[in-house]
């Protein structure tokens, strides 16, 4: 796998299952890139990738890092019980949990987590409603949507600052058909089959959010 930091032209990102050193290849360009547009400011959110299921294991950013100058380093190995599995100084971050049930309940291969204006605007304005409705717009087909008349809702759960609350009520609201779920005035967990599918999702909602809000 071709890294940033050898100055060739970039490798897109990957698809399919990854082992620990491309997954946190993949995490820090996905870190650089995402923090560029602002979507993970002041160290917040995380990006994991899942690198074996049954029983789970995931690469993600450690807590407290900068996101937009993540390095290797900043990966760690986290089992499902939320345990470190290497021997580093560093914590998961606390939204570890989130990740973990959202593996559990859909078994995805990469979820992103990010805080940008946008979808914390959103999730104020709808959050009374339960949800986003998005209809008959073309980035619906980055989502799965192909039919004309598509309309999806992206489901808006409470901040709760209890995490195992926060994941559980993400579990609740999350579905197979609607790769996202937001929560108020913090962020979006996005994902995908692969880091590939993730990042188009996250990027898709995005990009919807920003379109709604103008609109308004
Ligand atoms: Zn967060």
């Amino acid at each position: 796998m071709t890294t940033a930091s050898t100055g060739q032209t970039p490798a897109p990102i990957a698809q399919g299952s990854l082992n620990f050193d491309e997954a946190a290849q993949t995490l820090c360009r996905l870190g650089h890139l995402f923090g560029q547009r602002g979507w993970l400011p002041a160290t917040s959110g995380n990006l994991s990738i899942r690198l074996q299921s049954e029983p789970l294991l995931m690469a993600i950013t450690r807590s407290g890092a900068d996101k937009q100058l993540l390095t290797p380093a900043d990966i760690i190995r986290v089992d499902g019980e939320g345990r470190v599995m290497d021997d580093v100084p560093y914590r998961p971050s606390a939204e570890t949990v989130v990740h973990i049930e959202l593996y559990e309940a859909l078994g995805p291969g990469c979820i992103l987590h990010v805080h940008s204006v946008a979808n914390n605007v959103i999730s104020e304005r709808m959050f009374a409603r339960g949800y986003v409705e998005v209809a008959q717009h073309e980035l619906l087909k980055a989502l799965g949507h192909w039919d004309e008349d598509a309309r999806i809702r992206i489901p808006i759960v409470e901040n709760y600052a209890d995490l195992p609350r926060l994941g559980a009520a993400v579990r609740e609201v999350a579905s197979a058909t609607v790769p996202g779920v937001l929560v108020r005035r913090h962020g979006i967990y996005a994902w995908g089959e692969d880091a590939f599918a993730a990042k188009r999702h996250l990027e898709a909602f995005e990009f919807l959010f920003e379109y709604l809000l103008h609109m308004r």
